[in-house]
This record gives C-alpha cells, sequence and structure tokens, in this order.
C-alpha cells in the first residue's frame, strides 16, 4: 500500500492496477496526461477523465499535462484552447507541462517515414469510400487495395509530394500496412495521414496533411513519457493499433493505454456534438449557460469546483456504462454549500405585508446569524420597517390545517424579527390578494419575554424600504426525458424542456447582496442556494439558483398534496 493513499477516496480498478506495477517496481512515478480536443468546451464527463488523471498521478508522486489533441484543424479554435485551461484551472488542477499534439507535427512526420522505410505504410491513392468498403465488416475479412505493394521508394516521394503541397484533399492517403484480415476493424490498414489544405490554429499554413487521432495520440503519449493513457471505453478496440504503433516506432517511452466508462448523466447530453447544437442553433444561451452540463455552465449556475471533485470521486470508476443521476450531482453541491455558504433573505413572488402596528418612518436593525450552525461566520444586521415583503405562497386564504404558515387570523414568526397576526385581507376588483395587514408581537422579539414563544411556522421577508429589487433564475432539467439521444428517429432538441429556466422580475433581496461577486454563493433561507450571475451589477443585481435545499417544505407541501 502506498503511503500517499488517501483513504476516502474508493478504490478502483485503475489504481489498483498502478498500485501492484509500482509495487512490482515496474514505475518510479505515474505520468498522465488530460487530453481534449479543443473543438468545445469541457463538460462534467471531462470532470471524470480531469479527476482521475490528476489523482493517479498525485498519488503515485507524478505528474499530469495537459494536451490539446489538435489534429483535426477544421472545428477548432483559440477560444476553445482558452476555455479549457480556464475550466481545468477552475477545478483546482496545476497541470506540469501544457503540450500540443501539433508541437509534435514533424516528428509524426518522421515516424511516418520512419514505418515507410520499414515496409510498414503504404501511399493509397483509392478515395476514402473505396477504402472504407475494402476494409470489410466485422463478418468478412478486408481486401488488400491494388496500391498496397508500392514500392518504398515510391511511397516515400508521394509522401513528400504530399507534405509539399502537390496534391488535392482526398488524393491521396498513407495507411499503416498491417494486417488486412485481423478480426479487428482498426488493424485492417488503418490511414493514418490524410490531405487536408486547411490552416491550423497553431501551426497555421504550415501543413496540409495531418495525422489520424490513432497516429498522433499515443506518439504523443509516448514523446511526453505518459505512463498510463486513461481513456474511454470505446477506444478499447483501438488499443491494438495504439500497441502497434508504439512498438513499431523509434519512439522514446512506452505508454500503456487504459479504458474505463464514460460518465452519463440524466436529462442532459454529454456530447461536443449535440452541445455545439445546442449553442449555435440558440437553444441555449451560449457554452455558459446555466443548464448547461459544461463545467464552464455549472460554475455560472454555482456550482463550487469542490463539490464537482466530490461528485468524481463518489461516482468513482469502473468499466461498465451506468447513467448517474443529475440529483447526485445537486446532492454534492448541497453538501459542499450547506457548510459553507452564508444565509440571506430574499423574497422570490413578493407578497406586501403592512405592519399596522409599526410606527410609520422608523427602521429597527435585527442581529441576524449568517450561518446558524458556524457562529464563525458571525452575525450581519437586518433592518425591518413597517412595510415588507413576503412570499406569495406563504399565505393561503383558504388554508388547509396542516398549513402552518400564514392564513387569516393566524400567527407565523418573521425569521430573525418577531412574531405577526394576519389581522385583515385585501383585495383587488378581480378578488386577487393584494395585501396583507399585520400586527407584530413587540414581546415576541429577541431579548425580549416571549422571544421563545413558540408559533408553529417561521417564513422569511424582506423590509419593503430597504429590499433591493433583483432578477432572480431558476432552472430545472434542460431535458424532458432522462434519455434524450436515445431514440434515433427524434432529434435530442425536440425533448428540450420549455420550462427549463424560469425568470423572476420582482424578487426583493436584503440590502447587500446587490454588492455579491460572482463567487459569493449564498442560501437565501428556505428557497436553495444562489450566485450572482457574471451579468449582475448593484444597481441590477441577478442571480442564479444554483439548486434547492431539500428543506421541510418540500416534504410538507407533499404531504399536502396527497391529502
Ligand atoms: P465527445 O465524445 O463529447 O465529443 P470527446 O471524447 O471527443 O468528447 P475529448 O476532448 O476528446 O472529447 O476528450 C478528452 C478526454 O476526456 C478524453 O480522454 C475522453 O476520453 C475524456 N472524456 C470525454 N467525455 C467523457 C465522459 N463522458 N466521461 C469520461 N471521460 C470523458
Ligand atoms: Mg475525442
Amino acid at each position: 500500500m502506498s503511503s500517499t493513499e488517501q483513504p476516502s477516496a474508493p478504490t478502483n480498478f485503475i489504481r489498483n492496477r498502478i498500485r501492484q506495477e509500482v509495487a512490482e517496481g515496474r514505475y518510479q512515478r505515474v505520468i498522465t496526461r488530460f487530453p481534449p480536443e479543443p473543438n468545445g468546451y469541457l463538460h462534467i464527463g471531462h470532470a471524470k477523465s480531469i479527476v482521475l488523471n490528476f489523482a493517479m498521478a498525485e498519488e503515485f508522486a507524478g505528474y499530469t499535462n495537459l494536451r490539446f489533441d489538435d489534429t483535426n484543424p477544421e472545428r477548432e479554435e483559440q477560444r476553445y484552447i482558452d476555455a479549457i485551461r480556464e475550466d481545468v484551472a477552475w477545478l483546482g488542477y496545476r497541470w506540469e507541462n501544457e503540450c500540443y499534439a501539433s508541437d509534435y507535427f514533424e516528428t509524426l512526420y518522421e515516424y511516418a517515414l520512419h514505418l515507410i522505410d520499414q515496409g510498414l505504410a503504404y501511399v493509397d491513392s483509392q478515395d476514402a469510400e473505396t477504402i472504407r468498403i475494402q476494409r470489410g465488416t466485422l463478418t468478412e475479412p478486408g481486401t488488400d487495395s491494388p496500391f498496397r505493394a508500392r514500392s518504398g521508394e515510391e511511397n516515400r516521394d508521394l509522401y513528400e509530394r504530399m507534405r509539399a503541397g502537390e496534391f488535392p484533399d482526398g488524393a491521396h492517403v498513407l495507411r499503416a500496412r498491417i494486417d488486412m484480415a485481423s478480426p479487428n476493424i482498426n488493424l485492417r490498414d488503418p490511414v493514418i495521414y490524410r490531405i487536408r489544405h486547411q490552416a491550423h490554429p497553431r501551426t497555421g499554413d504550415a501543413w496540409c496533411i495531418y495525422p489520424s487521432y490513432d497516429f498522433a495520440h499515443g506518439q504523443s503519449d509516448a514523446i511526453e513519457h505518459i505512463t498510463h493513457s486513461l481513456c474511454t471505453l470505446e477506444f478499447e478496440d483501438h488499443r491494438p493499433l495504439y500497441d502497434w504503433l508504439v512498438e513499431h516506432l523509434p519512439v522514446p517511452s512506452r505508454p500503456h493505454q487504459i479504458e474505463f466508462a464514460r460518465l452519463n448523466i440524466d436529462f442532459t447530453v454529454l456530447s461536443k456534438r449535440r452541445l455545439t447544437r445546442l449553442v449555435e442553433e440558440g437553444h441555449v444561451d451560449g457554452w455558459d449557460d446555466p443548464r448547461m452540463p459544461t463545467l464552464a455552465g455549472l460554475r455560472r449556475r454555482g456550482f463550487t469546483p469542490e463539490s464537482i471533485r466530490n461528485f468524481c470521486t463518489e461516482i468513482g470508476v469502473t468499466k461498465s456504462e451506468s447513467v448517474i443521476p443529475f440529483g447526485v450531482l445537486e446532492r454534492n453541491l448541497r453538501d459542499d454549500l450547506n457548510v459553507r455558504a452564508p444565509r440571506r433573505m430574499a423574497v422570490l413572488r413578493p407578497l406586501k405585508v403592512v405592519l399596522t402596528n409599526f410606527p410609520e418612518g422608523e427602521v429597527e436593525w435585527l442581529e441576524a446569524a449568517n450561518h446558524p450552525q458556524d457562529p464563525g461566520q458571525g452575525n450581519r444586521q437586518v433592518p425591518i420597517s413597517r412595510e415588507i415583503w413576503i412570499e406569495q405562497d406563504d399565505f393561503l386564504e383558504q388554508a388547509p390545517r396542516k398549513f402552518f404558515r400564514l392564513k387569516p387570523g393566524g400567527e407565523v414568526r418573521l425569521r430573525n424579527a418577531f412574531i405577526i397576526r394576519c389581522d385583515e385581507v385585501i383585495k383587488d376588483a378581480a378578488g386577487n390578494v393584494v395585501e396583507l395587514r399585520c400586527s407584530f408581537d413587540p414581546e415576541s422579539r429577541s431579548g425580549q419575554p416571549g422571544a421563545d414563544r413558540k408559533v408553529k411556522g417561521t417564513i422569511h421577508w424582506v423590509s419593503a424600504e430597504h429590499g433591493v429589487k433583483a432578477e432572480v433564475r431558476l432552472y430545472d432539467r434542460l431535458f424532458r426525458v432522462p434519455n434524450p439521444s436515445a431514440d434515433k428517429e427524434v432529434d435530442f432538441v425536440d425533448h428540450i424542456n420549455p420550462d427549463s429556466l424560469e425568470t423572476l422580475n420582482e424578487a426583493w433581496l436584503e440590502p447587500g447582496l446587490e454588492k455579491a461577486a460572482p463567487d459569493d454563493f449564498c442560501q437565501f433561507e428556505r428557497l436553495g442556494y444562489f450566485v450572482p450571475d457574471p451579468a449582475s451589477r448593484p444597481d441590477q443585481p441577478i442571480f442564479n439558483r444554483a439548486v434547492t435545499l431539500r428543506d421541510t417544505w418540500a416534504r410538507l407541501e407533499q404531504a399536502l398534496k396527497s391529502g
């Protein structure tokens, strides 16, 4: 057992294997990499890979590289590189080296020449469709290309001229010469270089041939002396090719690929292709829309790096596919914020209450604990005046017996203040309740003889004179169905939940909240955990709800509904 083992982290097959290898003296230290392709933002699935890679390297005395797998210039952009760097750093990780597969283009080109000179690669001048058909199927072997027998000199000459830009896209490809009859289609002479006259975000116009993912990935691992190349299960069938290339090339080290199951979460999609569509077709407000499963979206929603790391540790690493409920992610956030988030008061759907026996024009400052379970967070002063806001659904005119909030003639305690009684209900012409007239019990204030007088319910409130008007955004699942991409006949965007965003324009916050910074998360008592949106301004505050509370009201409401 390693001395750096973290007892809290559940073990997994990768960790067990590495521990065994280290014990046998095969490795002094473990070097891993996180290899995103910069063609989109990182999502929560990537977080699973990031946490695993950094945890293994840290536990076994090594380090992790951030490697941009930028071999396909078509959809890769600098802004994605910037966003990925920001997200990995935000999660709390420091990579040892920042690497780019494109930095190895010259070396990879030399490696391809090496294969040609060994008779292990050839230039095929057929079109992509013909090559695809000739590779056969799972039940039928492939057929040799007529160019498979090209001479070494001819291959070298053509390949050099491919690089020199003499040919248009698709005129030739370079293929590894392995085994057209292999039961593994990946070994049936895979294409390792394509002609593509396309500028690259980093190498510009220097190249018009680009290596395939399979050719670039393992060799990049070897160049960086990666010991364990951790990837998702869909690459399991590629491992023989990964190994074949590493064995047949003069690479400086011998990495090993290990596959694990990718993360799936219900009511969302975790494929960059689908996430890109959501953004490009305007179904969401950009990559960082708080409903997106991207790290940027979760951050804007109010998720903390700790909650995401804890989630990734909790779900563990296995070789079998599973779907994790979104609620598991939310529970990790709740558990984190419950401990840390200061408590504040805000009213989302306001109903005016006039305290008839509170002197007009007067203000009383009340002492309120920032966190009832954590005295270390101190107290603040909250003002109250004759007119206050309460939540519309904290009042019911025809209230059932178990409704412990405000009803005509009933009493309730105002959080951090005193007990009020509802004396009169004011309605408009249409019969809607527009105002309550209540009297307060001065004896029930903190420090007064009736401070401990018990009433069944406690509700939150905001002083109308002091409250800060704000926009509050409430989020629900982005999709209406657990697996939006399950049915191939239905476009996944048709499953988007039309009610996934609810915007409340007339919320009232206790004063001071308008000055909160983007990562100043807090609990709005009884309503959930909230964080200011990056667009929030002191004169126009905007708050996002990160997650609801699992509070007694929810359960009570359930009980009321079920009679
Ligand atoms: P997508 O399939 O959404 O396009 P990708 O795998 O192409 O994602 P990459 O940028 O290539 O995206 O991924 C970088 C790393 O993150 C890879 O090692 C990949 O295996 C891992 N990864 C991607 N999605 C998940 C996921 N859902 N769960 C775990 N790891 C993932
Ligand atoms: Mg990929």
